[in-house]
């Protein structure tokens, strides 16, 4: 569903007229190499596009107005190979719309001791140069990435590709709709907000459908396609003896075959990227969506329950930004916790829908009651997850400001088997600790929905954070109540 190979980086090179004709074509003869090296490192998951070196205001000002309007182009990596006076670059930054990445960076990485010259030095000015281009956007208040360092060398290719990442996460919001199946959970504060702010802060839009419109489509799924659907449950899971076929509850299983059938083709026909539905509001659905919702989201949709749009929105960005790693990106929730001393974590989990792609092994396919809802019971996956680190984000309404909020923590592989849990689970530990990391999360204000994540960076999320122009909170190692407090403090000055 996600290639990111389907994405352009540009690569754009800035120098001026001064040099001279030899001098230029070397700078184009660089860049592009470095271009086309990138776009085929293991590392950098998009194409890198060789742009021609740009030398004035009228060039900088078009690639620019080029990039905003190119489909695929998610971002800009610039590099100034020779000086290129920055007030050239004032038009082009003032209307770019794309996020850019100040890679500094030169072309040899050594100082060729013996030879060097000042043609050499005229050359590869890098050093100085970059500083002129960092002045200019430091001048305009402009977010940006800055990378540093050898653009060949490995601890400079994975911050490149991390980022670029982060970009195919944040195009993809660009436009991007979410469908809300009835509306928040009634008098829940935290998974509500502004959705006119988010259209204009995050680029994706929001809007609800009532559930009897998705009942109408789940109804005309045909007998032939769930059972198809049926087999693949079956080829997939380790699937409870009752579930199957002349089993007691086999018609519960073509219930939720068919939920998922209906919702995959409402989402598909109305181009939607992502889902909420909420137990208070099922009128028509025989049963919550459980196995429906866990597979969609494995398939790269974005998903919250209770309505929570901003987790949806978060976890399909975020799995735009992990597409084709190792781990996942589920839905997730704090739910209870382990207190002793020794040993203290938190068990996360939802009352069904945790995305397949972070489970350990073959999951089982069961089905058990559900306490709310006041419906069937419905069928879901059970697993259990590997240990490993990860972390949390969830995405809060301020009132005058969205905050990114990120906890990283360690997950705990399974030593217990839970033999009466009927649902997925996971076990972390919060980073730095415990009290500080639970403390830390409730100061700030944090839902108790998130995205949990196996395959991305507090660093991308800072980054995607940026790209927003939102407030990013990090809750990590070095994390020291007092000093959050502080922060906090601070960052009510910085965005009143
Ligand atoms: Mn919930």
């Amino acid at each position: 569903m996600i290639n990111l190979k389907d994405f352009e980086v540009w690569f754009v090179t800035g120098s001026q007229h001064l040099y001279g004709e030899e001098t230029l074509l070397k700078v184009a003869e660089h860049s592009e190499q470095i271009a086309r090296s990138f776009s085929a490192h293991s590392q950098i998951p998009v194409r890198v596009v060789f742009k021609p070196t740009v030398k004035s205001t009228e060039e900088i000002y078009n690639v620019c107005q080029e990039a905003n309007t190119a489909k695929n182009c998610i971002g800009i990596i610039a590099w100034m190979h020779t000086f290129s006076p920055a007030k050239m670059w004032i038009g082009g930054l003032k209307i770019l719309q794309k996020p850019l990445m100040h890679l500094h960076t030169q072309f040899n990485r050594d100082i060729p001791w013996d030879s060097i010259d000042m043609d050499f030095m005229n050359l590869n000015q890098s050093a100085h140069g970059d500083r002129e281009f960092g002045f200019i956007m430091s001048r305009m208040r402009l977010n940006r990435k800055v990378i540093v360092g050898h653009w060949e060398d490995s601890a400079v290719l994975g911050p490149i590709g991390a980022w670029c990442r982060v970009a195919a996460g944040w195009h993809d919001w660009q436009g991007a709709r979410f469908v809300r199946f009835g509306d928040n959970m009634r008098f829940v504060a935290v998974t509500d907000g502004d959705k006119v702010e988010a259209e204009l802060k995050f680029g994706y839009s929001v809007n609800t459908h009532g559930v009897g419109d998705l009942v109408k489509v789940i109804n005309e799924m045909s007998d032939a396609e769930t059972d198809k659907l049926i087999a693949e449950y079956e080829e997939k899971y380790a699937v409870v003896p009752s579930l199957h076929k002349g089993g007691a509850h086999y018609s519960s299983m073509q219930a939720a075959a068919r939920i998922e059938l209906g919702i995959a083709a409402f989402l598909k026909d109305g181009n939607y990227k992502g889902f909420t539905d909420t137990f208070e509001d099922l009128h028509g659905l025989l049963q919550l969506p459980g196995i429906s919702a866990q597979r969609l989201m494995s398939q790269g949709y974005g998903f919250a329950a209770e309505g929570d749009w901003k987790t949806a929105a978060l976890v399909r960005a975020m799995k735009v930004m992990g597409s084709g790693l190792d781990g996942g990106n589920s839905f997730m929730e704090d739910y209870t916790y382990h207190f002793d001393p020794k040993n203290q974590m938190v068990l996360g989990s939802h009352m069904l829908e945790i995305c397949e792609s972070i489970a350990d092994g073959k999951p089982k396919c069961e089905i058990h009651p559900l306490g709310i809802g006041g419906k069937a019971d419905p069928v879901r996956l059970v697993f259990n997850v590997a240990g490993g680190p990860a972390l949390n984000a969830s995405v809060i309404d301020m009132g005058n400001r969205f905050r990114l909020l990120v906890n990283e923590v360690e997950g705990v592989a399974p030593e217990h088997d839970l033999p009466k849990l009927p649902v997925a689970r996971v076990l972390w530990k919060p980073y730095p600790d415990m009290q500080t990391g639970c403390a830390a999360w409730i100061l700030a204000g944090g839902a108790h929905h998130t995205c949990y994540s196996q395959n991305l960076s507090s660093d991308q999320l800072a980054d995607f954070a940026e790209m927003a122009g939102i407030e990013y909170v990090l809750i990590g190692k070095d994390t020291k109540l007092h000093q959050l407090k502080k922060e906090l403090q601070w960052s009510e000055v910085y965005y009143r």
